[in-house]
């Protein structure tokens, strides 16, 4: 008998129809004889909704109180699937993320998991029940509920199959599995058959949300090898797992874009030492993730000044902004700039290790298309580039090109 975890993203769910066809894909697993728990997503657009809200009452409201608003998604849908399952006379029964064991840190909104006791979970499944556990959020261990960053159910699908020692991992979505590219901005782009967490880590981080990063950090750390695939058919999708030799031999894996981010630009800071460890000290101690950095000689500002470049999740440009003008006393900038219409695009592949020219060939596609390079960040495995939104989309598909088509 094995031990399968399975995560329904929230397309999958997004209707009562959905519902039931998820459903009747666990209890095909079930009658097989296998122990099979699930975790689901809030039902499509239903996270969306509830930030709304929030933002109708406060433009940064209060961190533990989005969480509890926040977890209520979730909630919803797996008490359907349950009820779902009831239906098709399959025992089954619901928990939140506490009731599964699932605890945190206490960093309200993007929590960590630090450690999961599932002992409601195995008792559950030994009476003979599929176990629904709600995605995205678990209790720090003072009681206060969390919730694990946008895309959060990946993770608890992930740290589930660890705790558990799950035997497969599969986590459902609206397309066939990881593609060369977002299918929906790139149409050429094709399914990979397997791709390392290296890969998929940086395809994650930089835009690719079919997973969301942080989960398959874990992954990678915890071995779980797994399996994303389509809820919509039968179809195999894609594996994820330790890099091999020969992934290698592949030089691009695959293109990303994140059009979330911003890029703040603090002009004219005085140039002497601990300017930087301050500024980016007291974004990190505000828990804001700071992606790509560049600093610069100002404009006519004179020899002593700097301006300084850095992007962020657009959803914390309202706190950048709060923790930038409670600097100001000792960090005296000129003016603070703000720039939401920019694309990251990145390349990402395993094979850029041994092989030279890319970045050469990358930014010759984009001259081609007359594409600004406005910021460049490099590692071993990845090359992204900030570029102007509007442009960002036929620029994915140029490169994609350029790299991934022949
Ligand atoms: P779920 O609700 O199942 O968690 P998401 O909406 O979070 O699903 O992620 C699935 C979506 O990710 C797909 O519909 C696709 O548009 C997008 N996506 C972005 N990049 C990729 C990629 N490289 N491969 C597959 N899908 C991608
Ligand atoms: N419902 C949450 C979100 O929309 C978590 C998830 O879907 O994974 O981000
Ligand atoms: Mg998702």
């Amino acid at each position: 008998m094995a031990l399968i975890v399975q995560k329904y993203g929230g397309t999958s769910v997004g209707n009562c129809e959905r519902i039931k066809r998820v459903a009747s894909r666990v209890a095909t697993y079930r009658l097989r004889g296998d122990q099979v728990v699930v975790v689901v997503s809030a039902m499509s657009g239903v996270t969306d909704n509830l930030l709304k809200l929030s933002n109708e009452i406060s433009q940064l409201p209060n961190e533990r109180e989005m969480d509890v608003l926040l977890s209520t998604g979730e909630q919803v849908t797996i008490a359907l699937l349950a009820m779902a399952l009831h239906e098709l006379e399959m025992p089954a029964v619901s928990l939140t993320g506490a009731q599964a064991g699932i605890v945190t840190d206490g960093v309200h909104t993007k929590a960590k998991i630090q450690n999961i006791t599932p002992k409601k979970v195995h008792e559950m499944l030994d009476a003979g029940n599929v176990v629904i556990v709600a995605g995205f959020q678990g209790q720090t261990a003072k009681g206060q509920i969390t919730t694990l960053g946008r895309g959060g159910s990946d993770l608890t699908a992930i740290a589930l199959a660890a705790a558990l020692k799950a035997d497969l991992c599969q986590i459902y979505t609206d397309v066939d599995g990881v593609y060369t590219s977002d299918p929906r901005v790139v149409p050429n782009a094709k399914k990979i058959n397997e791709v390392a967490y290296e890969e998929m880590l940086e395809l994650a981080s930089l835009g690719a949300k079919v997973m969301q990063a942080r989960s398959v950090e874990f992954a990678q750390k915890f071995k779980v090898v797994f399996e994303v695939r389509s809820s919509l058919n039968n179809n195999p999708g894609t594996i994820v797992k330790a890099e091999t030799k020969s992934m290698e031999d592949v030089v691009v894996r695959g293109v990303s874009l994140d059009k979330n981010q911003a890029k703040v630009t603090l002009v004219a800071v005085p140039d002497k030492p601990g300017m930087a460890a301050r500024i980016f000290g007291a974004l990190a101690s505000a828990s804001i993730n700071v992606d790509m950095i560049v600093q610069n000689a100002s404009h006519g500002a004179g020899a002593a000044a700097t301006d300084l470049t850095f992007t962020v999740d657009k959803s914390e440009l309202v706190k950048t902004r709060k923790v930038i003008e409670s600097l100001q006393k000792e960090v005296l900038c000129r003016e603070v700039l703000v720039d939401e219409s920019i694309g990251k695009l990145s390349i990402v592949g395993v094979g850029m290790r041994t092989h030279s020219g890319v970045a050469a060939k990358l930014f010759e596609t984009l001259a081609s298309e007359k594409v600004n390079v406005e910021m460049i960040s490099t590692s071993e495995i990845k090359i992204s580039v900030v570029i102007r939104a509007a442009q960002a989309e036929s620029a994915s598909r140029a490169v994609h090109r350029a790299f991934l088509e022949r």
